[in-house]
């Protein structure tokens, strides 16, 4: 009898687990590493160079002209910078 009670409970717990993952507790953790479109405007920032979101925090920054510019990665920066610097 005690038996049949712990596998209620445990199924119960496992159905409780299951639907937090497939519910909003799975979306925070994933869309905070993709580049899904930002639900915070304030920490998020544009690439100039490819477009993608970036959080501040994970961004690389340069001051272009006095204007702070923030690259996901290192290469868009580079990119960037050779783009400006070959068309003027
Ligand atoms: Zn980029």
């Amino acid at each position: 009898m005690i038996k049949i009670l712990l596998l209620f409970a445990l199924g119960y717990f496992a159905w409780r687990a299951i639907k937090k993952i497939s519910g909003d507790g799975g979306r925070i953790g994933a869309s905070r590493k993709n580049d899904s479109p930002p639900a915070m405007d304030a920490d998020m920032v544009q690439d100039p160079q490819c477009g993608v979101y970036v959080t501040r925090e994970g961004s690389v920054r340069a001051e272009i002209d006095g204007r702070k510019l923030f690259f996901c990665s290192r290469e868009c920066k580079e990119k960037y910078l050779a783009g400006r610097g070959a068309g003027k």
